[in-house]
């Protein structure tokens, strides 16, 4: 019998290798994805989703030599990869949750892309500490595809405008991030992205996560966040 040792979330040696085999099974989808949709597989850049894993669970992705991973919450972020970043300098890292404007000048020190821009308050905050920063981070804006209020996100209508005040406060917006409503085909989302994306001339687009990352690589998604289909259930 192997002994295996347990960590913090109470998974096993052998659960981290599990991660690293669905982690490599994800990726040769994503290849297949874009070998359907005549586009580059080192186009598409995956975005491992470790919130709510420990480092013990984060390392083996790390030793694999995956370095792009996001999380949803910037004091969960500040508690592991500081010292994950710190053996591991190449690692970037994707801010993919709300951001409170209070909470700025942390996620801006941590992260190397904020993909969740998405209110003028938070512009402005971001804005203000911007000229001072020596790596300034990648910056997106939420979009509401699906228009929900109870969602985050900039709105349709505010779109424009929000992109015309980031502009002015000399801030580069650089792509566009979505979550569609959970109980419609996501499909139509993504291609409304694309489009808007298209329109203002931005480069990149997250969106499609574990159950949808290959629509959304048909549809032109540069970034994927694919969090349980590599770590497991959270
Ligand atoms: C958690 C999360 C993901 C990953 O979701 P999975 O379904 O576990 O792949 C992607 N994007 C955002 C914004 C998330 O919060």
């Amino acid at each position: 019998m192997q002994d295996h040792s347990i960590n913090a979330k109470g998974l096993t040696v052998t659960d981290q290798q599990a991660t690293v085999q669905r982690y490599h099974e994800v990726q040769a989808n994503i290849a297949m994805a874009a070998h359907d949709a005549d586009r580059e597989p080192a186009d598409i850049c995956l975005v491992a989703v470790s919130k709510t894993f420990d480092a013990p669970d984060i390392l083996p992705l790390l030793e694999a030599g995956h370095r792009v991973f996001g999380e949803n919450r910037v004091q969960e972020s500040q508690k592991k990869w500081p010292d994950l970043k710190a053996r591991f300098p190449d690692v970037e890292l994707h801010l993919i949750g709300p951001l409170q404007s209070n909470k700025s000048r942390e996620a801006l020190a941590l992260f190397d892309v904020i993909e969740t821009l998405d209110r003028e308050s938070v512009i402005r905050a971001i804005a203000k500490d911007w000229p001072a920063l020596e790596k300034k981070p990648r910056l997106l804006v939420q979009f509401n595809t699906g228009a929900e209020p109870q969602k985050a996100g900039v709105l349709p209508q505010e779109l424009p405008d929000i992109l015309a005040l980031a502009a002015e406060l000399g801030l580069t917006i650089s792509g566009l991030m979505c979550i569609p409503p959970v109980d419609q085909p996501p499909s139509p989302h993504f291609a409304v992205l694309a489009r808007l994306a298209k329109t203002h001339g931005l480069t990149h687009l997250s969106m499609g996560m574990s159950a949808d990352y290959a629509e959304a690589i048909q549809l032109g998604a540069d970034y994927v966040r694919v969090g349980s289909a590599i770590f497991g259930h959270r």
